[in-house]
């Protein structure tokens, strides 16, 4: 098989993991064709974003010390990673190099006291250069001929929307194909960094926070992989958080729809955009630990074949929300919602959750608690006692979505959830259900969440797979 391996951050981040990581790659390496793409270590880029506000303050004492403790972090795991004198030593050079880069730029930057977006990705990116050279010559410790190159190298090419870049498909697919074919062809394992690519010009860019997925699935589908894995530190994607109930399992097998719809409920997040590359080709993603190598995780293919037995797959949260209630005199006036919804997008507020009654007498609105009172403000400032008579706020909302392609079509899901939280005696604020019947989603207090969500894993048999 020709299989594209992801690993984050916490996957990487002892010495000793790193050595299993790598025995179980030159393993499967004897009989697979591996490319492996790595995250920075552990808060390597939540340190290196600290640094960038640092620079603006300033504050080159607290850069130094960061700095220090990222350099003896990455030195003690290359140190005990690897015990070969020679490989080590060609390790610690090349960390060095990097080091003195990141140094250098640094005391550059903190001469203006400015950080440009496209002098942050290249300042964030030197998480993934850093791992990438660990790994790699973790592997070559074992015996295992492996390749270490960046975003940049292998042929990653983006726009030049620095800190959001999006890909250039098509150059990026002949540059990407071309580089890592020959590697395997060598008979060499590439090891890739995540999350980072270049624009055009050669300037490093990156895909966002958690990119390194997207990295993963950019190369698979470039390479035709048959699979890819995305290897962190949970056993797959669960039936409900194992924190809100004991008996929460992980799923055997889910669509991409309905990962997609999963990934927003966050339990194992990955990039939003991660999923894209690999419609085309239908390449299937396993989602597994990187610690508990024997359980194969979460299979995500575009199999839509709908479990009938199992017409909701899982229930998700979001606790902490806000709800807010417009009422005014909108029945039958055009352009009142855009009017709503422009007015929060302007003062920057994400709406999570929207649902208007057919008399069109009132519009809900969900957002994060810290949207909560830009929005209210932007609505009060600009529409109210115009288009909006009243605002009623509500804090302390969850929304709780039911998960399953198999609710399409089958009848009786609405009623049997809203009689058992009707059992639960809890009040239901608000229900909203896309037409794709994919996700049918709820909002109650945040005080009745959990028992909420027990009694609905527990009816569906959520923990039966
Ligand atoms: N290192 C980057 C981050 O922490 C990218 C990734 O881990 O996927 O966001
Ligand atoms: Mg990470």
């Amino acid at each position: 098989m020709k299989l594209v391996i992801k690993f984050d951050g916490c996957s990487i981040s002892t010495s000793k993991n790193i050595n299993k990581i790598c025995s179980y790659l030159k393993q499967l390496s004897s009989t697979n064709e591996i490319v492996v793409v790595c995250s920075a270590i552990n808060q390597t880029t939540d340190t290196l974003m600290k640094i960038a506000k640092l620079v603006e303050a300033k504050d080159k004492k607290t850069i130094n010390l960061l700095i220090s403790k990222i350099i003896k972090k990455h030195k003690q795991i290359a140190r005990r990673s690897i015990n070969k004198q020679i490989i080590r030593n060609r390790l610690m050079k090349k960390l060095d190099t990097d080091f003195n880069d990141l140094r250098e730029f640094l005391s550059g930057a903190l001469i203006i006291g400015e950080i440009t977006s496209r002098s942050l990705d290249y300042l964030i990116s030197f998480g993934e250069k850093l791992s990438i050279n660990i790994i790699s010559h973790t592997l070559l410790n074992l015996n295992c001929m492996s390749f270490p190159l960046t975003g940049k190298e292998v042929g990653i090419v983006t726009d030049s929307n620095f800190g959001k870049s999006k890909l250039l498909v098509d150059t990026t697919e002949l540059n990407v194909s071309k580089k890592i074919n020959s590697l395997l062809d060598q008979k060499l394992l590439p090891v890739i960094g995540g999350f980072v690519g270049a624009d055009q010009y050669g300037h490093i860019t990156t895909f966002g926070r958690r990119g390194s997925d997207y990295t993963a699935t950019i190369i698979a589908s470039c390479i035709h992989a048959d699979e890819i894995w995305i290897m962190g530190s949970t056993n797959g994607l669960m039936t409900a958080d194992p924190q809100i109930t004991i008996n929460s399992c992980v799923l055997k097998e889910v669509s991409y729809a309905e990962a997609v719809e999963m990934n927003i409920f966050g339990i194992k997040q990955i990039h939003p955009r991660a999923f894209e590359p690999l419609l085309k080709d239908k390449i299937p993603m396993r989602i597994r630990s990187a610690f508990n190598i024997a359980n194969t995780g979460t299979y995500i293919s575009s199999s839509t074949k709908s479990n009938i037995q199992k017409p909701v797959k899982c229930i998700h949260t979001i606790k902490h929300n806000g709800l807010i209630d417009i009422r005014g005199s909108m029945i039958g006036l055009q352009g009142t919602a855009a009017k709503i919804f422009s007015t929060l997008a302007n003062a920057g507020v994400n709406v999570m959750m929207i649902s208007q009654n057919p008399s069109e007498s009132s519009i809900s609105i969900v957002v994060q608690k810290m949207d909560l009172d830009k929005a209210v403000n932007s609505l009060e400032i600009n529409l109210l006692g115009k288009l909006v008579k009243k605002i009623d706020v509500t804090t302390n909302v969850s929304i709780i979505a039911l998960i399953g392609s198999g609710m399409r079509g089958t009848i009786g899901i609405a009623s049997k959830v809203f009689d058992i939280i009707s059992k639960n005696n809890v009040n239901v604020v608000m229900i909203v259900q896309g037409s794709s019947e994919l996700n049918l989603s709820f909002i109650i207090r945040d005080a009745d969440c959990n028992s909420v969500v027990k009694s609905l894993h527990e009816e569906f048999h959520l923990s039966k797979q």
